[in-house]
């Protein structure tokens, strides 16, 4: 092994070609400029245990952790973050004396994109609302508990989904039957799907916002389409409305900085280089 070889790191996953995170880490490895690489690892299932064992070898300083991998990258850390715990899965892997560790940087980019596109958020009473039960919905009802948001309430298509992921985070965390929503977004400051409803090729959330408070901020973690119909209908009620990709390119400067010890900054180019591969076709994948 050489000294003066690059760093190494990448994204692990199966399938992993449609992933954007090689176009996002390169832009920052080029414009700061890092000598380091970052490369795709197609790991199929069965295989992420021999994948984890390479981290901290040949220079591969660590990986981005895609489907279907996440919660075998928990299971398989020594160490892990409040994030990674709270989540329930880890997307950013490293190695630290020895030990495989664990962060879940959805939840850092989920807040940094809120605090970057509606800060007035965190000034929003009432309860936030989270549509979804899945891997990300978990994240995002931490990162909403974890920066003292009072009630999250969490609805959900399949019911005992959100019963048992509001059990999970007690009594702060509340679930709600899908019949009931409307009834609940006069109360609420904040609105964010977190389901896969309003990707391309998917139904869109059918939501009528007009009860919506006129300060109530509404998000979807969607991204594709850069505009999905819920962000499109709240831009028609004029609600502050604040779309996935943020959320995108926020989850990606904590592990970039981790890995190769500069903190990268999401530009406009950035912004613009992921919207134009986005238009360019392909899928949803980090
Ligand atoms: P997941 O674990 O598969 O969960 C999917 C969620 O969507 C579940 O709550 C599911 O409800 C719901 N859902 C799916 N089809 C539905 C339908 N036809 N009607 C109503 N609800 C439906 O997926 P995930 O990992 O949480 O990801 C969810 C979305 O977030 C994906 O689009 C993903 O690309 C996106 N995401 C974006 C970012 C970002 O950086 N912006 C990060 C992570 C994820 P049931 O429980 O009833 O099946």
């Amino acid at each position: 092994m050489s000294g003066h070889a690059p760093l190494r790191a990448g994204v692990c996953g199966w399938p992993v070609a449609h992933s954007r995170s090689p176009l996002i880490h390169g832009y920052w490895l080029k414009s700061l400029g890092v000598d380091g690489v970052y490369e795709r690892f197609p790991t199929p299932p069965g295989t992420f245990s021999a994948f984890a064992a390479s981290i901290g070898v040949d220079r591969l300083v660590g990986a981005n952790v895609t489907l279907p991998h996440k919660e075998a990258a928990f299971a398989a850390c020594g160490e892990l973050t409040a994030a990674a715990r709270g989540a329930g899965a880890v997307n950013t892997l490293w190695r630290e004396g020895g030990a495989l560790c664990g962060d879940n940087t959805d939840v850092a980019g989920f807040l940094a994109n809120l605090d970057a596109e509606a800060p007035e958020w965190r000034r929003q009473g009432g309860e936030a609302i989270v549509l979804g039960a899945g891997g990300a919905a978990r994240a995002v009802v931490y990162a909403l508990l974890s920066q003292g948001c009072g009630r999250v309430t969490i609805v959900n298509r399949t019911f005992a989904r959100a019963e048992a992921l509001a059990a999970s985070f007690g009594a702060a965390a509340e679930a709600v039957a899908w019949e009931a929503l409307p009834g609940r977004l006069a109360g609420a400051g904040l609105l964010i799907n977190a389901t896969s409803l309003g990707m391309s090729g998917q139904a869109a959330v059918e939501i009528d916002l007009k009860p919506m408070k006129g300060a109530a901020v509404v998000a979807d973690i969607v991204y594709v389409p850069l505009q999905t119909p819920l962000i499109a209908a709240a831009r028609r009620r004029d609600l502050r409305a604040v779309g996935g990709l943020g959320m995108l390119l926020h989850q990606a400067a904590p592990a970039f900085a981790r890995w190769f010890g500069t903190r990268p900054t999401v530009t406009p180019q950035l912004r613009a280089l992921v919207e134009a591969d986005i238009a360019a076709g392909g899928k949803e994948t980090a």
